[in-house]
């Protein structure tokens, strides 16, 4: 006989708001029984999910990710397509409210019947934020969200993680694009498959220049994909002008890139990344913390190079050569 499924399973399944609002509670409980309930449903929900695409935004505060999240999605899900719309702040354990936590940003996304917005789990390390965060994607996406889109809050430090979860990463840019470029680091401009000069309504000059010269930066990056090379779109997500050629340009993406592929990638990191977690955490729980303390010490002091003093570490027997 299967084992029961959980009392979730079914509701989630059948794409019921409430029992998806539950089922991220409950996979973003600390409690262990919680865990182990939240990694059964999402066990029994996994593969559910068939054509959805999983997009990430950043862009400094003030840039109007908010307010283009609310453009793009309403614009989505007025055409039929359910949207969720998730977070990654872990700012958001210092402040205990969150960049999406004040409803209002997105008034007309949160009322609309085809969206589901919530905010980013409070509490936590980074990671830990972006592990609720993946999962809470998972169980939207097995509720029938076909569109799910992840916002950060441009501060440097979630950027890779959200693009470790999702299929493309949008960059949003201002039209003062000289200033702009040096405000964002190389990195995330890496990482970037689309960007958006939003606000190109308050100078379209400036807008144009601002788009010609990120795609002249972008061509000088390494490309992260042999398939792909990054587009430069111009929007105002206030007035909602381009936000169509924002999601021409997702489209363009999905149809070009391998997703199935990427995701298994994605994956499969995830995996080594809690496996490293896991080994780490069990390393520390058995080694002998005096003796831990001792070889730090004599690394520091210059007796032992690193290596020596975690070779030692590993076989003490082993006195360095
Ligand atoms: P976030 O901090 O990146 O989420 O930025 P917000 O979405 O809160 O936007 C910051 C400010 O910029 C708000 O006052 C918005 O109304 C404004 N804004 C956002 N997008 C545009 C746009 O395309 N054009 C203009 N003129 N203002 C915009």
């Amino acid at each position: 006989m299967p084992p029961a499924a959980h009392p979730l399973t079914a509701p989630l399944l059948a794409g019921n708001r409430r029992a998806l609002a539950q089922a991220i509670t409950l996979a973003e409980s600390t409690r262990p029984e919680h865990e182990a309930q939240a990694q059964t449903l999402l066990a029994e929900v996994a593969g559910q999910a068939n054509q959805t695409v999983r997009v990430g935004l950043t862009g400094v505060p003030g840039v109007g990710k908010s307010t283009f999240v609310e453009a793009l999605g309403v614009q989505l899900a007025d055409a039929g397509h359910r949207v969720a719309v998730l977070a990654v702040d872990p700012s958001s354990a210092r402040t205990g409210g969150s960049i999406m936590g004040d409803k209002t940003r997105m008034p007309r996304l949160t009322v609309h019947p085809n969206a589901f917005i919530r905010p980013s789990p409070t509490g936590g390390t980074l990671g830990g934020v972006a592990r609720r965060t993946r999962e809470a994607l998972l169980l939207c996406e097995a509720a029938g969200y076909g569109v799910i889109l992840v916002e950060t809050v441009g501060v440097g430090q979630s950027e890779t993680q959200v693009a470790a979860m999702t299929d493309l990463f949008v960059l949003l840019t201002l039209p003062n694009a000289g200033d702009e470029l040096q405000g964002i680091k190389r990195g995330i401009m890496e990482l970037a498959d689309v960007c958006v000069v939003n606000k190109a309504d308050t100078d379209p000059k400036a807008a144009n220049r601002a788009q010609a010269e990120l795609a002249a930066a972008l061509s000088l990056l390494t490309p992260h994909s042999a398939v792909w090379h990054p587009r430069v779109v111009q929007a105002s997500a206030l007035t909602g002008a381009g936000v169509d050629s924002v999601w021409e340009a997702v489209q363009a993406y999905t149809s070009t890139v391998d997703l199935p592929a990427k995701r298994r990638t994605q994956t499969a990191a995830w995996f080594d990344e809690l496996l490293r977690e896991v080994a780490w955490r069990t390393f520390l729980q058995q080694a002998d913390g005096a003796a831990l303390a001792r070889l730090r010490a004599e690394v520091l002091a210059g007796k032992l190079t690193p290596v020596q003093g975690v070779r030692m570490l590993r076989s003490p027997a082993t006195a360095p050569e």
